[in-house]
Formats: structure tokens, sequence, C-alpha cells
């Protein structure tokens, strides 16, 4: 039988949302803590790509539980706006990461660029990298993009985030009206999940 070589990790997110969906994308025989349980807190994003945020999270959440940690660090481009939020599509819902806030401030900012943006296609993606870093290995590192529009409205419950305004390209509804199920099978987390996949 194959070794498998990673058999317990640590998920270095304190989003419940990204966390369940890691969790799911993982493969059975890696037992998954997340630091949620460990009551750390995020360290600050200082770095300027979804890549140098999740190695940093990564190495961070790695040095202070000695284990190793996946992160990851994603969030939605939208093309007319110089691809914003980017890096900070969760500092966009404040504080206390409210997204609703955060969509209000997508429908903001779109009104600003163009007053008829309701009616256009609006161009976006959604991008996510991960990072594994730890004692005694070699960091792994890979980005996943999922490409779609822009809804005009907040559609749907599901999911987390940006989901509700966000319609895959090929797709009718949004991530949010979207079973979970469903969504994983073809998201930017998958995606980049798809390419570590061969070292876990
Ligand atoms: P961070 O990676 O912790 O900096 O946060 C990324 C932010 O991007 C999240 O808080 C969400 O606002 C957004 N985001 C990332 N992935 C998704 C997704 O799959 N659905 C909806 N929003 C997402």
């Amino acid at each position: 039988m194959k070794t498998k070589k990673i058999q317990n990790l640590i998920i270095g997110s304190n989003n419940p949302g990204k966390v369940r969906e890691i969790r799911q994308l993982l493969p059975k025989y890696i037992n998954a803590d997340s630091i949620i349980n460990y009551k750390l807190k995020s360290p600050k994003e200082t770095g300027k790509t979804f890549l140098q945020n999740s190695y940093l999270k990564s190495k961070y959440f790695s040095k202070k539980t000695s284990m190793i940690c996946l992160a990851d660090d994603s969030g939605l481009e939208i093309d007319i706006l110089n691809k914003k939020p980017g890096i900070f599509s969760a500092r966009w819902g404040g504080k206390k990461s409210n997204f609703n806030l955060a969509i209000k401030r997508v429908f903001r900012e779109l009104n600003k660029v163009d007053k008829n943006w309701k009616k256009k296609k609006i161009n976006a993606r959604f991008v996510c990298a991960l990072s594994i870093c730890g004692p005694k290995i070699k960091s792994i590192h890979s980005i996943g993009k999922v490409e779609g529009t822009i809804s005009n409205k907040k559609i749907g419950k599901n999911g987390f985030g940006y989901d509700p305004i966000f319609i895959p390209s090929g797709k009718k509804s949004t991530f949010g009206q979207m079973k979970y199920k469903s969504k994983i099978k073809i998201d930017h987390r998958a995606k980049a999940f798809h390419k570590i996949k061969k070292f876990l």
C-alpha cells in the first residue's frame, strides 16, 4: 500500500465557511483540526498577492502549533473594478466580516464606475491560493480560479461571502443558490486542491 505523506494537519483559517469546505476537499485519511479550536488569532495579511498571504498564514500557524498547516487566501476579482476587492475581499466586510456590507460595497463601487452596470456583463473570478508549510516538509503551493459574472442582485442563501452575487460561467444561478456539494466541485478552492492532491 502507498504510504500517505501527510496524516495530520491543521487548517489555518478562522472562517467556519472556509474550514467546512476545506475539510470536504481533503482526503478522508487526513486528520484535520482547525485553528478555531486553538483560539489563535490570524496574522496581519501584509502580502500583496493571494499566494503571499496564504504562505504567511500557513508559516505562522505552523510555527504556533508545530504542525503542518494548510492555509488559503482567497477572494473575488472584478475586472471593471481593477480586480478589486481582490486580497481585500474579507476586509470589505469590515472588522466583523459582515458579508452584507461587503456586497453593498461591491454594488456601490460598481455604480461609481458605471451607472448602467446592471444591464451589462460584469466579468469576475474567485481566486484561491493554497499553501502547506510545516516542520520537516518542503512547502507546497497552488492557485485555482473560477471565472464568472456578477449578478445584479443578491440571490440565494447558501454558501458564504460573495456567493449570492457570483454566477459561475456556463451556469444560470449564483453560488449562493447552488447546493453546497455542486459548488465545491467547480469552485476556485477545488481547482487549487486538485493541483496539490498528489502531495497529500
Ligand atoms: P481571506 O482569504 O481570509 O482573506 O478571506 C477571503 C474572503 O474572500 C472571504 O472572507 C470571502 O469574503 C471571500 N471569498 C473567498 N472564497 C469565497 C467563496 O468561495 N465564496 C464567497 N466568498 C469567498
